[in-house]
């Protein structure tokens, strides 16, 4: 008898069996994160996409999304042919043309205006990743009406960032995943970020011996898998860092060295309350700020590398002013009762002794926990050091703080709760990632006024002023930018104001405009604050019939909400038919470890009538012989398209929109033009990157050696260190101005609010909606996120992404609900001071209770995006939008600022107030209100069932020896055993499109 043998070796199951016939890399586009892919082709069609695991974003990781990017390129909405309007703007009604009639059209409209006033073409672009060149094309077209979307989503975290430490959270820096202990993520959607965000809380959680804190009102996403979630109410973050920034100060947990040699906390401040001088720094006569050296009791260059500057006591200054160090003002402010724990506790929800205890445990992962790495480094002075020494507390924050009327004053406080703790580009705490950081406060300035017809801007149409005299209003203070950016009412709108330009498009204020082009924004919906009205606003006509927006050009890859609002119709393509640049002069791909850029390119051929955005725009400035675009002969500039542009566009001398690869293909950041750099790109999966030396990977803002190199790549004019800015001067310019000092200054009507917004030390101060609506019967917040899954309106179409969710609820905190006497799925009218939207509500524990969320752009108009009628996401999908103003309550004269902060015009979403009603029974079950349906989109061909993937077997049917197998989801198997799974068949989806 023999004895058994031990267990049966396990089968071998092959993982990654060949699927296709080919492998291409390129970028993903199914959010901003830009992963590297590896796109599988069959034939012409794409079997599958997997994370392309050399890529340095993502290192193979893919997101739902990112799979699901078959069916963001197979969409049913996806437009086929250039559109005119036929029938009334709305309607939908339109006629296919052809290309050639296409460009004729947009060409006509758009050189006309040129030749008359460039500044009637207001050119705005949603979340399109090519803004360095469609900023280039406002700028030679010689309009200063141009933006993309940051001014709702986000500019009050890059502006805040820049003017305070030379970078930001937001993809321009990051937690040292690797080296922290203690994560402080402050109301970051689990769409931001999204894969490197996941890895990094990957790597931290894995490693255990770090804390993660999240400071959000839902604990969904990453707050779920916080070690300590912090559910706040919203707006109130400012007082909770204040909180921190108190207790820490009270407690001496702070690093006076970091302070004292990477910030301007030691800059002399001038004392004297009525003088001009008041409040700005005390300078040399060449303009170097002063500092008080303790040791040799003397005035110094703040900029003396052996200066030991002292970081409180007045001193006299030669002026005859006192001066004290910005520091003293600092912690003056914030030692204040008004941030202690007690005092703010009510206000954020949290408790003193929560906040107190948070506030010691970061003090003790800063100062007991310090890191070293036996990393020698030299400094901006030439000093060398042996190591690198970390205070390993990080920390990242994004749209909820971002999104509120007080969000430029919460950012810069986080900012300097990182300073105080000298958590900056250290081990362990928040990294720059190149080409940041940049000087502080930033450059460049923004360009105007329009210079005349047919004539160029002399810069780039958006920018960071610096004081009073870098606005763009006209001698009584009228804006000059229709969206009123970089104006008395929001002096540092780096990136304009998209959310008003269709409001005062219509109401010609300041003035009316002729043309309006829009690319990939879906402003007649989501991307709309106010809805109902937005609408009206594109619809609206003059008395003679005109419509008060004259012309409206659209270009979008979908049939979105917007389309039918368009007079022209220019359909893009998918990401993966097109060229694309992830530049450097953009949004680049850069970690920590040093700089990247990427390319997309043509995976597969269009099977439709589009073309991309980026060459229509290159054609049509041909057209318009904008320089630049047409040579001196007239002929086109870039006659191959983007992809001519990217390879052969200098911005500078040597420096193009990719930086790999330049010259003869040995040198990088700066060189001639490469006829071989895109063939480079596509060898290399589609990116380049530069690893810094380890020598240069922290202390960006102050190590020589790195300085250096950023010079050397463009990215700073000078090695010089890089300040950070406690104090903000240039806020006290425009409060000076305020005042009444200086030859410009604000309307009389504006200066007390100049006066209040413009503090160089962070402030805090309930949003607006709040303030206004405050003791009346809209108790609640309501905010939005979007969901892991998905990308803006984008995934709310997708096949497979919509088997995820294909309509949204309320969620609402059980206790709160059973207050109001609310149980799980009541259907409830949302109820703002602008108007009511119904929905159904999901009660959960997870929510600060003062908050209701909802997922943001789920619902859908009937007759967009492909979807039938009753689809969910037209029927019980809702949007908030529909009940937030873009306008704020009117002042005493009538007169109404946006929804926005008033620093930076970031509109406000967050800030919303509501408060819930119970829908009669007969309400319930469908969304309200409710737009007319649109018709379908024209030349809609799409069967109402999708079937992808079957094809793909291509042993014929009938032959193959699992003929007794039967799909199952995505898989073939035995229907009577449900055994026989087939790896390496083509995943099939059967979704009805409802
Ligand atoms: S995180 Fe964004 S870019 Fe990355 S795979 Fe997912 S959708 Fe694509």
């Amino acid at each position: 008898m023999s004895l058994p043998s031990g267990p049966a070796p396990a089968p071998r199951v092959d993982t990654s069996p060949k699927v296709a016939d080919e492998v291409k890399c390129t970028t993903c586009y199914m959010c901003a994160c830009r992963c590297g892919i590896r796109v599988h082709l069959q034939g012409d069609k794409v079997r599958y996409i997997e994370g392309n695991p050399d890529h340095p974003i993502n290192r193979g990781v893919l997101c739902a999304k990112g799979s699901a990017g078959i069916m963001q390129h197979t969409s049913p909405a996806r437009l086929r042919k250039p559109l005119l309007r036929v029938g009334e703007r709305g309607a939908g009604e339109f006629r296919e043309i052809e290309w050639d009639e296409a460009l004729e059209v947009a060409t006509g409209w758009l050189g006309e205006t040129r030749r008359t006033d460039p500044s009637r073409l207001a050119f705005f672009t949603g979340r399109d990743q090519s803004q360095s060149m469609t900023g280039w094309w406002a700028k030679q077209y010689g309009t200063l009406n141009y933006a993309a979307h940051g001014g709702f989503c986000s500019v009050n975290m890059a502006a805040a960032g820049l003017y305070t430490i030379g970078g930001s959270f937001w993809e321009f820096g990051e937690p040292d995943w690797d080296h922290t202990r203690y994560l402080l993520l402050f109301g970051v959607a689990e769409d931001h970020d999204s894969n490197p965000i996941k890895m990094g809380l990957g790597r931290l959680k894995t490693r255990g011996d770090a804390k993660f804190v999240s400071i959000n009102p839902t604990r969904t996403g990453y707050s779920a898998i916080a070690d300590e979630w912090i559910g706040i109410r919203p707006g109130t973050d400012g007082l909770f860092v204040g909180a921190l920034i108190h207790e820490l100060l009270r407690a001496e947990q702070i690093d006076w060295d970091y302070l004292a040699r990477y910030t301007n906390a030691p800059w002399l401040v001038i004392q004297a309350p009525g003088d001009a001088q008041d409040g700005r720094f005390a300078r040399t006569a060449d303009g170097d700020p002063l500092c008080y050296d303790g040791k040799r009791q003397a005035l110094r260059r703040a900029s003396d590398a052996d200066a030991s500057p002292r970081l409180v006591g007045a001193c006299d200054l030669p002026s005859g002013h006192r001066a004290v160090p910005a520091f003293q003002l600092l912690a003056a402010r914030f030692l204040n009762r008004r941030y202690a724990p007690e005092t703010v506790a009510a206000a954020t929800g949290i408790p003193a002794t929560q906040i107190r205890r948070i506030a010691a445990e970061i003090a003790e992962a800063a100062f007991r926990q310090q890191i070293e790495l036996d990393i020698p480094w030299t400094d901006w002075a030439g000093r060398r050091h042996d190591k690198m020494i970390g205070r390993p507390v990080s920390m990242h924050a994004m749209r909820g703080i971002s999104a509120h009327s007080n969000g430029f004053h919460t950012c810069r406080m986080i900012h300097m709760l990182q300073m105080l703790l000298g958590t900056i580009d250290v081990p362990g705490g928040f990294r720059y990632k190149p080409p940041f950081p940049r000087p502080c406060p930033p450059g460049p300035k923004p360009s105007g006024p329009a210079a005349g017809p047919d004539t160029p801007l002399d810069g780039m149409p958006l920018g960071f002023p610096t004081g009073p005299e870098d606005l763009l209003v006209t001698a009584d203070g009228t804006p000059q930018r229709l969206d009123k950016a970089f104006s008395w009412e929001y002096p540092l709108a780096a990136h304009g104001m998209m959310q008003m330009v269709i409001r005062n498009a219509w109401a010609g204020d300041p003035y009316p405009i002729d043309v309006l082009f829009l690319y990939m924004a879906n402003m007649g919906w989501n991307s709309a604050m106010n809805v109902p009205e937005t609408l009206r606003y594109l619809t609206d006509k003059n008395e003679d019939g005109s419509y008060r927006i004259p012309k409206i050009i659209y270009s979008d890859a979908y049939y979105s909400e917007t389309v039918p609002y368009a007079d022209l119709v220019l359909p893009d393509t998918t990401y993966l038919e097109r060229w694309d640049c992830i530049s450097l002069l953009d949004r680049p791909i850069c970690s920590a470890e040093g700089p990247a850029d990427s390319i997309r390119h043509p995976v597969v051929k269009p099977d439709r009538d589009v073309r991309p955005f980026q060459d229509v725009l290159i054609e049509l400035g041909a057209r318009l012989q904008l320089p630049g675009f047409a040579k001196e002969d007239g002929s086109p500039a870039y006659p191959g398209g983007y992809p001519d542009y990217m390879a052969n566009h200098e911005r500078a001398p040597g420096i193009g929109p990719l930086a790999g690869w330049r010259g003869d293909g040995t040198s990088h950041g700066r060189g001639a033009p490469n006829p071989d750099q895109l063939q480079r790109y596509i060898d290399n999966g589609s990116f380049w990157q530069h690893h810094l030396p380890p020598e240069q990977t922290y202390y960006k803002h102050a190590n020589g050696p790195y300085l250096t190199y950023a010079q050397k790549m463009g990215w700073i004019p000078n090695a010089d260190q890089i300040v950070m800015q406690l104090y903000a001067e240039p806020l006290q310019k425009f409060r000076l101005a305020a005042r009444g000092h200086g030859d410009r200054q604000p309307p009389e009507a504006l200066r007390a609010r100049i006066e209040r917004y413009f503090d160089p030390l962070p402030i805090w101060y309930p949003p607006f909606e709040e303030d206004s609506f405050a003791g009346t019967d809209f108790p609640l917040h309501a905010v939005t996120q979007r969901p892991m899954h998905m990308y803006h309106s984008w995934g709310g179409q997708n096949a497979w992404l919509r088997q995820i969710t294909a309509r949204n609820r309320l969620f609402v905190h059980a206790n709160t609900a059973a207050t109001l006497g609310l149980v799980d799925d009541d259907w409830v009218w949302v109820i703002s001071p602008y108007g009511r939207v119904k929905g159904q509500i999901k009660l959960m524990h997870g929510v600060n209770p003062n908050t209701v969320w909802t997922w943001n752009a789920i619902g859908k108009r009937k007759g967009t995006w492909g979807l039938d009628n009753d689809a969910p996401e037209a029927t019980k999908g809702f949007l908030l939008n529909h009940i937030i103003s873009e306008l704020l309550p009117a002042r005493a004269d009538g007169y109404r600022y946006a929804n926005a902060d008033p620093v930076t015009g970031q509109a406000a979403w967050y800030d919303l107030r509501v408060r819930l009603e119970k829908c009669a029974t007969a309400d319930a079950g469908e969304t309200a209100p409710r737009f007319a349906a649109l018709p379908p989109m024209p030349g809609r061909t799409a069967p109402p069932v999708l079937r992808y993937g079957a094809d793909f077997d291509r042993r014929p049917v009938g032959t193959s020896s699992d003929d007794h197998l039967e799909w199952v989801g995505n898989r073939r198997e035995n229907a009577a055993t449900g055994s026989g799974v087939r790896p390496g068949h083509g995943n099939r989806t059967d979704i009805s499109t409802k």
